[in-house]
Order: C-alpha cells, then sequence, then structure tokens
C-alpha cells in the first residue's frame, strides 16, 4: 500500500463498488470507502497539520507509538490512524468472488490446517470471534511470536498497537454490513468468507514470518 506518511489521502479501491457483489453490497462498499474511511483520513490530516514532528511518523509509526502521546492526542491518534490503517487492509483484504479458489493457499493453508486441525476448525473459530465483538471492532487473524492467533479488537484499536503482525481482519462494525445484512451479523460473516483475498493473506503471512526472522 501507497500513501503511508501525512497529508494522508483515500486511496481508490483495488475493485469496483460492486465487485463484491452478491456478498457485499455496493452502496455499502460506497460509503464504507468514501465516507467511513475518508472521515478518518480527514480528522487524521486535521489533528496532524498541528504536530509537525508526527508528520514524519508512517501510519504505522503512529499506531505502534500512540501510547507514548498524551491524552487526548492519544486516543485521537489511535482512533485515527486506526481507523485509516484498519479500514485499508481489511478492503485489500477481499477480492471479488469467483476470482480465486476461495481457499487459504500454500504456507498459511499449511499452518491453518497445523494449528487449528482443519480448514473448516480454524473459520468456526474465526467466526465465533467475529461474533464475540461487543458494539464495534474487528475480528483478525494475526502472528503472535511466530503463532496464528484470532484475536479481536474494539472500535479502531489495531493489533500493531501490541506489536502482533496482521494477516487477515473482518470489521464488524455495523456500517460494514447494516444495510444489507441488518442486524444479521453471522450472515455477513459468512457472506465475507466468499470474498476473502488468500493471496494477499498469504503475502500478509509471509511478510510477518520474515519480519520475525
Ligand atoms: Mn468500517
Amino acid at each position: 500500500m501507497t500513501n503511508n506518511y501525512y497529508p494522508f489521502f483515500n486511496l481508490p479501491l483495488p475493485y469496483d463498488y460492486s465487485a463484491l457483489l452478491p456478498f457485499i453490497d455496493e452502496k455499502t462498499m460506497e460509503l464504507h470507502h468514501d465516507r467511513h474511511l475518508q472521515t478518518y483520513i480527514n480528522n487524521l490530516n486535521a489533528t496532524l497539520a498541528d504536530y509537525p514532528q508526527l508528520q514524519e511518523l508512517s501510519l504505522v509509526q503512529l499506531i505502534q507509538n500512540a501510547y507514548r502521546l498524551p491524552e487526548p492526542l492519544q486516543t485521537n491518534i489511535r482512533n485515527n490512524a486506526g481507523g485509516v490503517y484498519n479500514h485499508r487492509f481489511f478492503f485489500h483484504g477481499m477480492i471479488p468472488p469467483g476470482s480465486s479458489d476461495n481457499l487459504p493457499q500454500r504456507n498459511l493453508a499449511q499452518e491453518i490446517d497445523r494449528q487449528f486441525g482443519s480448514f473448516a476448525a480454524f473459520r468456526e473459530s474465526f467466526q465465533k470471534s467475529a461474533l464475540s465483538v461487543f458494539g464495534s471492532g474487528y475480528a483478525w487473524l494475526v502472528v503472535c511470536r511466530g503463532q496464528l492467533m484470532i484475536i479481536t479488537t474494539a472500535n479502531q484499536n489495531s493489533p500493531l498497537a501490541q506489536n502482533l503482525c496482521p494477516i487477515l481482519t473482518i470489521d464488524v462494525w455495523e456500517h460494514a454490513y447494516y444495510l444489507k445484512h441488518y442486524n444479521l451479523r453471522t450472515d455477513y460473516i459468512d457472506d465475507w468468507f466468499h470474498v476473502i483475498n488468500w493471496q494477499a493473506a498469504e503475502k500478509n503471512y509471509l511478510a510477518c514470518m520474515h519480519a520475525r526472522a
């Protein structure tokens, strides 16, 4: 992903708004990208405009170092830098249905089988976690000390702040699914499994393992 430094701008989606149909609808994608993500970008830029030293930090560094900042700046950066990073990561983690065999690939596939027993077992456990998020947040597959782990984060908190390396995420804020799935988060999670970009996940997994070495 490009545009890692201030000033941030809204990169176009890597596919059309309607590309994830019938699993995720066009209006949701348009509002989610053009309004929700745009708002985080605007707020982050507005905050950083007053702090030239923070403008030197990359998006990832901002998230990783937010805890050093005084309040309320800390919360502001956590929410808005997190909101930009998490949404970009989520959008790039999806691909139009039918463009792949929609299963984990090579190294990640092997590791999922090794650690969870099977893809079906992984899927069940990921679904459970995504359902368990109370209020707004995300479920993630991350690497923690070389091991795969499923975690959830509240609001726009990012695994980067806990030194975890993200592989895959689902946004379970209601704005991510309410127009199509109403309150049925389970149906949304099922649909999301059809549009996971496993190629991107494999790439992220290799990058996480490489960063450890
Ligand atoms: Mn969102």
